[in-house]
Formats: structure tokens, sequence, C-alpha cells
């Protein structure tokens, strides 16, 4: 298990989970209609990827799989930044979660 949620805690001092959820309300910036991939589940409360990033642990998704370079993902938004994908990306099919190459260059240096 990789344990990269140690230091975020929702109010009630629980870990921030890794999830895959859509939201029509995050906790911190209010209506959203997006996907959300970081909250509490005892307490019900999720952040939108604006507000909590889910963080990349090297190649790897906040689940723990490994992301795979899709060379042709299009109709498929990054879920760090949020921009359409026109090219490839790095993904990991069982979270539907998609790192784009920008965003993917940056986590590296
Ligand atoms: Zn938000
Ligand atoms: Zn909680
Ligand atoms: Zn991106
Ligand atoms: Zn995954």
């Amino acid at each position: 298990m990789i344990n990269w949620a140690a230091n975020d805690v929702c109010q009630n001092d629980h870990k921030l989970q890794w999830v895959k959820k859509h939201i029509s309300k995050c906790t911190q910036c209010g209506p959203v209609d997006t996907m959300s991939r970081y909250g509490c589940v005892q307490c019900n409360i999720y952040y939108c990827v604006k507000c909590r990033q889910p963080p990349v642990m090297g190649e790897f998704c906040g689940g723990g799989h490994e992301l795979k370079y899709v060379p042709n993902l299009k109709y498929h938004s990054c879920d760090v930044c949020r921009a359409s994908i026109a090219g490839g990306a790095y993904r990991c099919q069982e979270c539907d979660y998609d790192v784009c190459e920008k965003c993917w260059i940056v986590k590296e240096d």
C-alpha cells in the first residue's frame, strides 16, 4: 500500500483516501460537476481536483496502479490540470485517471 495521503486529513482527522467518485459538491469550493480523487469516505466529504490535487506517486496513480502511456487518448481530460488531451497521456484504466504529458513532465523535475 502506498501511504501517499499520510499528511492530508479531513476536518475530523481521518486520512484522506484515493477515491473514484463523481461529485456535484466540493467540500472546499462548492458546487462542481467533476470527478473527485480525494476525500473522506467516513465523513462523506470529497474534494475536486483543483482543491486537492491527487498526488502522483512516481509512475503510479493514487490507487497504486501503474500508469501506462497511451499514444492516442483523445476525448479524455487530464485529471491534474483538467485540460483536454490532444495526443498521448499516461493513464490508469482501472481508476479512469489520466495525466497529460505536460503535467507528467512537470512532476518529473
Ligand atoms: Zn473544489
Ligand atoms: Zn473524515
Ligand atoms: Zn495536465
Ligand atoms: Zn488506478
